[in-house]
């Protein structure tokens, strides 16, 4: 079993360095224990593209909260953060592969657009789900969820 709060706790003193330089702050509550079964790996790759997102589109002296939460048999990660969100039509494309929102904006940033299909690939493996909200002018959350206990264990 994995502690997701190790887990998001390692990825989060990474993503640290990436945001200080834009003075955007990161406020992390997380209980002691998130315990999922699963594979490290791509739990840790998830994750990894959820923050790379929350600091690469958000904005200078901006903020990000991940918030951690173990409530009956599921346990919910939220990510979110400032910064320009995804209009209301394109919110439901966000997990296409290749689809990336705002072409000028997104190819100024660099990326491929894959990393929320991966996402949702590897929390539906794990039998959860991922939810993505946003409004154009305010936050952007990105919510996972997984089930606590689970008797098959994706390679
Ligand atoms: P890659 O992740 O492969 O480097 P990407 O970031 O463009 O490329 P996704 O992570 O799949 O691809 O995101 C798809 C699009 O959704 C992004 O191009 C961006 O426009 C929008 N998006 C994703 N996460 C956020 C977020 N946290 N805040 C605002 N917009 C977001
Ligand atoms: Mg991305």
């Amino acid at each position: 079993s994995i502690n997701l709060v190790n887990l998001l706790g390692s990825l989060i003193t990474d993503y640290r360095l990436l945001a200080e330089p834009r003075n955007i702050r990161l406020d992390v509550r997380l209980p002691q224990q998130l315990v999922v079964q699963g594979n490290e790996d791509q739990l840790n790759r998830a994750f990894s593209n959820i923050l790379d997102n929350a600091i690469k589109y958000n904005v200078d002296d901006g903020r990000v909260r991940v918030i951690g939460d173990q409530s009956g048999m599921e346990i919910t990660v939220k990510v979110e953060n400032t910064g320009a969100g995804v209009g209301e039509a394109e919110v439901p494309k966000v997990f296409e592969p290749f689809y990336r929102v705002e072409k000028s904006r997104s190819t100024r940033l660099g990326g491929s657009g894959l990393g929320l299909a991966i996402v949702k690939r590897i929390v539906e493996l794990h039998g959860g789900k991922v939810k993505f909200e946003s409004q154009e002018r305010g936050w952007t959350r990105v919510t996972v969820s997984l089930p606590r206990n689970r008797e098959k264990i994706p390679v």
